[in-house]
């Protein structure tokens, strides 16, 4: 037999890799064990990429799926009602769901208004970010109340800070500020590579609401 056998290249192949994988668990391992402490994660997700809301109700769904408790504000109503949205209020009546009565702000062009409906949104926040009962709370587009200054961002970023220990939050929309990202343990900042509506797609069912 030479090394072109093709079966002694198949066993050569399945050694190394079988080598490699070794090598990659020991790593994984290492640092899963290195990771000890116990509890609940903010996780801002920003940027100008597509995947963000889609990305946290993700969240909701894993959530659920083991039986936890869960509750939802978004800052900014669109037009049209998110398949998401309708999942939640149709079938899901263990998810606290809570939606800011306004529309986009550069529709209503209303601030003294938009303000209050922020206030008032804000209140929901807050009483969900001090049950602990709540594992999850996800505060979907919060990041414009404080770009737009609607909402005191010190009072934000304390809240979110003394929140029960085991309570998750995810917040999601574009900028946000360094102050809100320095406090989040998780940050991710989805890249806009190329969106389908530059192309000309119409936004569709399911996939964009
Ligand atoms: P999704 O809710 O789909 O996860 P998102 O939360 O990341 O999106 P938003 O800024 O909240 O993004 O906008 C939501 C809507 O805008 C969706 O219909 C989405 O497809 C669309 N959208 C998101 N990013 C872009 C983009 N870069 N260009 C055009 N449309 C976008
Ligand atoms: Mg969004």
């Amino acid at each position: 037999m030479t090394d072109q056998d093709p079966h002694t290249e198949h066993t050569r192949k399945d050694d190394k890799h079988k080598a490699s994988m070794q090598k990659q668990k020991a790593k994984v391992d290492a640092r899963i064990a290195e990771a000890k402490t116990e509890r609940g994660i903010a996780l801002l997700l920003t940027g100008n990429g597509k995947g963000k809301s889609s990305s946290a109700f993700g969240m909701v769904m894993r959530a659920l799926g083991y039986g936890q408790r869960v509750g939802v504000v978004q800052f900014i109503k669109g037009a049209q009602l998110s398949g998401e949205e309708l999942y939640l209020r149709d079938h899901c009546p263990q998810v606290h769901f809570y939606q800011m009565g306004t529309g986009f702000t550069w529709n209503t062009q209303d601030r003294s208004g938009d303000i209050s409906a922020a206030e008032q949104t804000w209140a929901e926040a807050e009483a969900l970010l001090k049950n602990p009962d709540v594992a999850l709370v996800v505060l979907d587009e919060l990041t414009y109340m404080i770009a737009y200054q609607y909402l005191d961002e010190q009072r934000i970023l304390q809240a979110i800070q003394n929140r029960p220990s085991a309570q998750s939050v995810v917040v999601t929309g574009r900028g946000g500020g360094s102050a809100l990202q320095d406090i989040m343990d998780t940050v991710s900042d989805v890249k806009d590579v190329k969106h389908a509506f530059r192309a000309g797609i119409k936004a569709r069912q399911g996939v964009d609401y």
